[in-house]
């Protein structure tokens, strides 16, 4: 894992989660969430799903450099081909299936009990709010979050700020208070450091096992 200012006051902190790639790894379920949709967008331009892929990239690449290197996720990608938000939130809640492919994970929710005691856990995902907590399920790892912020709370995904700072005023807890945890860094960890909160990034599962020992 690599941490960015991280507070030096441990105490009662805000730790927000990433939930895919970053509480559990399982590269066809991560995969399919990427593919699915893309295969329905497809469909509905009349293209093949290798020619919307290539489209989309294209025009994420393109944003990605005209916006100082930023990274833009597939959802904001998906409205400048004509998805809402709000339909991109109806299509996630049908595609997604975690339960086809996640089990509970007994290490994690012992690792995340531990910090429980003393921090307050969030957890902040580009899934709506519906598919985050069917995958909290699955883990069995559901009651120690305090809340879930997806993609239908804000209206917005990361790495947008928006999220960040509604976090801030809904818990009326500083910015150096809060730390973001996940598995990328241009989506997860830059938008919270520009915020002034901390960043952890995961670079695998182990990372989240072994949080208790930094926090
Ligand atoms: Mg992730």
């Amino acid at each position: 894992m690599k941490t960015f200012n991280v507070p030096a006051n441990r105490q009662k902190l805000f730790l927000l989660f990433d939930m895919d790639g970053t509480l559990y790894s399982h590269e066809e379920y991560l995969q399919s969430q990427t593919d699915l949709p893309i295969k329905r967008l497809a469909m509905l331009k009349g293209k093949s799903f290798e020619q919307m892929s290539a489209e989309i990239s294209e025009y994420r690449k393109n944003w990605s450099a005209s916006n100082n290197g930023k990274a833009l996720s597939l959802a904001n990608a998906f409205t400048a081909f004509g998805i809402t938000i709000e339909e991109n939130i109806k299509w996630r809640n049908e595609l997604c299936q975690p339960e086809k492919f996640l089990k509970p994970d007994l290490r994690l929710r012992s690792a995340l009990e531990k910090l429980s005691v003393s921090h307050t856990l969030l957890l902040v995902t580009n899934n709506p709010v519906s598919v985050a907590h069917r995958t909290l399920l699955c883990l069995e790892v559901q009651d120690i979050f305090k809340n879930i912020i997806g993609l239908d709370t804000c209206g917005v995904s990361k790495p947008n700020k928006v999220i960040f700072d509604y976090l801030s005023r809904f818990y009326r807890v500083s910015a150096d208070r809060g730390v973001s945890i996940g598995d990328r860094y241009d989506i997860d960890i830059a938008p919270a450091l520009e915020f002034g909160m901390g960043g952890i990034l995961v670079e695998k599962i182990d990372d989240i096992y072994a949080l208790g020992n930094l926090f």
